[in-house]
């Protein structure tokens, strides 16, 4: 019997606390593939931009800003729960990115068109180097639209919440559900209606909706399609 070769390939796109980054990370562990988390980069700039008070929506200047960026990411130098480390001059900036400021203001940051250009290019180059998971919003319809398997990883805006809530509360951190979901909701309208790559499935994009599923679940799944005739 053949065994079926993985695709080499793989875009993982979906909303806001989908479950892309877990699933994602397991699945390139499994294939022995390259883990790479775009959102990371929308994060990192609108994080520098916070960082020195600049406007956001001079969007000249938030563009030269992701054409200059310099994101270091490394292999995780600490065992808690991150993929990554991320470094901006020399400082370690992995949690810091994923704070509520930068969840409200990300999404403006993202939807410039210079902003997409600049980023959109170095993703590309690292993604047609193959053996690769990729994971964001617009991997599977214009940064990779040839990439061999394309996955939509899709949940309610309710279990997402929820799923977001109870992850802040493991790492010791505080929440609040109801702000969480509305937060979400907002990011994920403004992600999906925006002119340039809204999030949206590839039209052969396999949809994994995981409401009822679990992660371990969802792993599988995932999985099987990696190992199935395309
Ligand atoms: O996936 P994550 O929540 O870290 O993404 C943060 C934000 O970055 C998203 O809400 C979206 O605005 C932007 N993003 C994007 N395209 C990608 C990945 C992320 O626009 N490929």
């Amino acid at each position: 019997m053949t065994k079926t070769t993985p695709p080499s390939i793989i875009t993982l796109d979906g909303p806001a606390a989908s479950g892309k980054s877990t699933i994602g990370r397991k699945l390139a562990d499994a294939l022995g593939y390259l883990f790479f988390d775009t959102g990371i980069m929308y994060r990192a700039v609108t994080w520098i931009a916070l960082q020195f008070d600049m406007d956001l929506r001079d969007e000249d200047a938030i563009t030269e800003l992701a054409q200059n960026a310099q994101i270091d990411i490394h292999p995780p130098s600490v065992g808690d729960g991150r993929a990554c480390d991320v470094i901006i001059a020399g400082r370690d900036v992995t949690w810091e990115m994923r704070s509520g400021d930068v969840d409200a203001n990300v999404s403006v940051v993202s939807a410039y068109a210079g902003v997409r250009k600049a980023l959109s290019e170095r993703q590309r180059q690292i993604g047609r180097r193959g053996r690769i998971v990729m994971v964001g919003r617009d991997i599977g319809t214009v940064i990779l639209p040839e990439a061999d398997l394309k996955i939509y990883l899709d949940a309610s805006a309710e279990e997402r919440a929820r799923r977001r809530y109870e992850e802040i509360i493991a790492r010791g951190g505080q929440a609040d559900y109801d702000e969480i979901l509305n937060k979400m909701i907002e990011r994920d309208r403004f992600d999906s209606t925006r002119a340039i790559a809204p999030l949206r499935p590839a039209d052969d994009a396999v949809i994994i909706d995981s409401d009822k599923m679990n992660a371990e679940q969802v792993f599988e799944r995932a999985l099987e399609l990696c190992n199935q005739d395309l």
